[in-house]
């Protein structure tokens, strides 16, 4: 085989091999095939130019004789006159194929076929083999049927099977296959009709490397390739080039052109010794072939090759329509899909629920096995996706590296160096950006496509040949298809891309309508707060008076009546005046709370050092000579209200005394410092302390964790201080540790004013 294959590129001036193939000039191969015969004539004087070195075989006239000479003295008048109209009106193709019966006045043994077609100056001629049934009326009524039975296919893959069907019964080849190509033109068998005892190839894959680019130009150019027989010695075209010009005979559109010796070392591996292709083209793009293998030589007849040509155009017509038709079911389908989960979302306004968590999910907008949701900061998944650490990466290289909201590749690790290794469950990515910062984002993943091949023949088993030879055949075309697609997914469609963008933008409506939703529910809440507080004050204030009448008589009946009446009345009184004392500190600190709230701020810049000074003055002397009371200087100013910022110090303050009470050298230290264009103002003591699992509780109203009888409290004033503060745009939060003293801060903004 090797020897041969070396021999049959005598053809060419350059050797040409597995590395070179795409660049071998398969249209100057200076041989045709054995079975016709090639006649090259000068377009004007038709003088013979060329003559394959067969013409004896074929036509009973050695080349030598033929050279040089008038073609008129060879070809039949009405003939002559044939060609002659074929060439005012350059079309050649309504002529073809004409029947001769003789040349030179040779009768011959049987028809042929006459097949004629311009190239430059240069008229040629291929004379081959005419099959007489072809024109029988049986042959006729049989393909009617067939296109009929193509034609009434219910979808495009019973179409394809049918069609291979029907052109197996047509022609009698072994093996009829359909293939389609790829984006990148492998090649991959979606059809096949064959002899049963024939391994299947149905599903195989082929590298595009095994129909090299110029062949495939060719196909597209003459969309009928025939080989007759892999084993007959080529015949050789005499001279190979123009005797004038001294340039190779242009064979691009020969029929029997003969066959590249790469090629038939290739068909000879899989053990085809005869073979048909027809082009499938689409939109003027190769789509697909119809292969026809025979394990025996076969030649069928130029009308029968024309008839496969015209059922493969059948195939193209309906190709553009099912597509058409495909994109409208698929695009209604997700539309359905996109509705429910549109519905879905905004049962709850959860984005999450619906997407995730509900009868349809992201999976079924485009059938991806796995898919990611970064909302919120979490990240949520579902399906087969990669690890959580590697999603979080990609997310951060697609926020650094893609502008568009929506990203697709059915090749990953070629963008993303982190891709290699997700290959298996994310070499398809196709990527939702919901929001940018903080980052938001929908991924789809698909894996690598040999891991979802359907393997239909057995490789293993479709040839066994020697090593040496198995470099061109199916199992090792596999082999080389898997090498070429490796990383590789099923890509995206233009579909999947708009139901992706068509998501979110229903997502963006959800998070909007949420938003405004939030937005009413606050304002709902604002209202009712202020409405709660006028309450508050105006039940404060109105209980004033009561209690005052209270107050009054309870005072009379102490001084006026308290010797007429007992123990008992008396210690009832004095119940009563506590109780009243308490009610009045209740009141006085819920008016004081309200208050807040409901007057405007007027924010001045104060010194922090003399405020604190100040309120600590208004303290019994009997407590604070009790306590050290340390001022931490030097403090910032504060930009704050006075009145509430002394109300807040009061609290802080009567706090640390009251929580002192207990200790034996009581302590408490206030202070201020800044921190990120804020003044932050503290009291801390040495008191009583607070756990740490109620830090947050303590500033709640009406929150204590004293009782009443150790110490006296409404639990009013750290919320007014937490008020206070919230009203200063500020914070509060404390330290503190059980008996090792509580230190209480609050923020307050620094703003652009004079000190008064
Ligand atoms: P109260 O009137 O009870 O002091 P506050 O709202 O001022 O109400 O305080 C709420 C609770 O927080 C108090 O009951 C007390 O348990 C705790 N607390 C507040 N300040 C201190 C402090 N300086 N040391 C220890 N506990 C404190």
């Amino acid at each position: 085989m090797k020897n041969d294959y070396q021999g049959a590129n005598r053809f060419y001036t350059v050797s040409y091999d597995l590395d070179n193939c795409d660049k071998e000039p398969i249209h100057i191969i200076r041989v045709v095939q054995s079975y016709a015969c090639l006649i090259g004539i000068d377009l004007n004087s038709f003088s013979i130019l060329h003559v394959s070195d067969n013409s004896d075989r074929i036509l009973g006239l050695p080349y030598g004789e033929l050279l040089g000479k008038n073609m008129e003295d060879y070809l039949h008048p009405e003939i002559i006159e044939q060609l002659r109209s074929g060439l005012q009106d350059d079309d050649f193709i309504s002529h073809n194929p004409i029947i001769i019966k003789s040349f030179g006045g040779n009768i011959l043994k049987k028809a042929h076929h006459l097949i004629v077609h311009l190239q430059g100056g240069t008229l040629i001629m291929e004379i081959e083999e005419r099959d007489a049934n072809v024109s029988s009326s049986r042959f006729l009524q049989r393909s009617d049927r067939t296109v009929q039975k193509i034609q009434s296919s219910r979808d495009v893959n019973n179409l394809f099977h049918e069609t291979a069907r029907e052109i197996k019964v047509l022609t009698g080849y072994d093996r009829v296959m359909i293939y389609k190509f790829d984006e990148q033109y492998n090649g991959n068998v979606i059809a096949e009709a064959k002899d049963d005892h024939l391994d299947p190839y149905f599903e195989l894959r082929y590298p595009a490397s095994d129909i090299p680019k110029q062949a495939r130009a060719l196909f597209l150019r003459n969309q009928v390739r025939i080989i007759v027989d892999t084993q007959s010695e080529p015949s050789q075209i005499m001279p190979a080039v123009h005797p004038d010009t001294g340039e190779p005979l242009d064979q691009s559109d020969c029929v029997a052109r003969g066959v590249s010796p790469i090629h038939v070392e290739y068909l000879n591996n899989m053990g085809v010794r005869a073979s048909m292709s027809v082009a499938i083209i689409k939109e003027n793009q190769l789509w697909g072939l119809i292969a026809c293998h025979h394990y025996q030589p076969k030649l069928i007849d130029y009308r029968l090759r024309n008839m496969v040509k015209f059922l493969s155009r059948i195939i193209s017509g309906h190709l553009a329509l099912q597509e058409a038709h495909d994109y409208r079911t698929q695009g209604l389908q997700t539309n359905i899909i996109r509705s429910h989960l549109l519905e879905q979302m905004s049962r709850n306004w959860s984005v999450m629920e619906g997407l995730l968590e509900s009868k349809y999910t992201l999976l079924d907008l485009n059938n991806a096995p796995g898919a990611a949701l970064l909302l919120d900061g979490r990240l949520h998944k579902i399906g087969q996706c990669p690890s959580d650490k590697k999603i979080m990466d990609l997310i951060n290289w697609l926020d650094k590296h893609v502008e568009n909201t929506v990203f697709e590749t059915n090749e990953l690790s070629r963008h993303w160096e982190g891709g290699a290794e997700i290959t298996d469950v994310a070499s398809g990515l196709l990527s939702l950006q919901i929001a940018h910062t903080p980052p938001e984002y929908i991924l789809w993943f698909r894996p690598e496509v040999i891991r979802t091949v359907n393997w239909g023949g057995n490789p293993e088993k479709a040839v066994t040949f020697s090593r040496e030879k198995m470099r061109m055949s199916p199992r090792q075309s596999f082999e080389i298809w898997k090498q070429q697609v490796r990383n590789t997914a099923r890509p995206w469609t233009r579909n999947d891309v708009n139901a992706a963008i068509a998501l979110r933008n229903d997502i963006k409506d959800i998070i909007i309508e949420k938003y405004q939703e939030i937005r009413k529910l606050n304002k709902d809440l604002v209202e009712a707060y202020k409405d709660l507080e006028s309450f508050s004050y105006s039940v404060s204030h109105d209980l004033r008076m009561p209690l005052r009448t209270i107050e009054g008589f309870s005072q009379i009946l102490e001084e006026d009546y308290k010797d007429k009446l007992d123990d008992y009345g008396q210690q009832a009184l004095k119940t009563i005046s506590s109780s009243i004392g308490k009610m009045n500190a209740f009141i006085n600190d819920l008016l004081a709370l309200s208050k807040i709230s409901l007057n405007d701020l007027i924010i001045n810049k104060l010194n922090l050092a003399s405020q604190f000074t100040q309120v600590w003055e208004t303290f019994p002397a009997t407590d604070r000579n009790r306590i050290r009371f340390v001022v931490k200087e030097p403090m910032p100013p504060v930009y704050a209200e006075i009145t509430s910022l002394r109300q807040l110090l009061a609290n802080l303050l009567s706090n640390a005394i009251k929580y002192t009470r207990t200790v034996e050298s009581p302590e408490i230290e206030v202070g201020g410092y800044t921190d990120n264009n804020q003044t932050i103002l503290y009291v801390k003591d040495n008191g009583i302390g607070i756990d740490e699992k109620h830090f947050k509780r303590i500033f709640d109203v009406f929150s204590r964790l004293v009782s009443e009888r150790e110490y006296e409290g409404t639990g009013v004033g750290l919320a007014i201080v937490k008020k206070v503060a919230d009203k200063h745009q500020g914070q509060v939060w404390v330290e503190s540790k059980p008996g090792q003293g509580a230190a209480f801060y609050c923020s307050f903004p620094h703003h652009e004013l004079d000190m008064i």
